[in-house]
């Protein structure tokens, strides 16, 4: 099982560009790059596993 997945993501920010680690419970969210604050969505799940509507 693993429990510390980590997703590697490039800030979209083009005067940035800093390759961001963030968990992968991140997942369909959104973070903020540490370093412009650039608001950054986390792509979902890999194709094959739809994500689970809530609500
Ligand atoms: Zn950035």
């Amino acid at each position: 099982m693993r429990t510390d997945d980590t997703i590697r993501i490039m800030c979209p920010n083009l005067m940035c560009r800093k390759i961001l680690a963030v968990p992968a419970n991140a997942r369909g969210k959104t973070v903020r790059c540490r370093y412009c604050r650039t608001t950054i969505r986390i792509p979902g799940s890999p194709t094959g596993k739809a994500p689970m509507p809530r609500g």
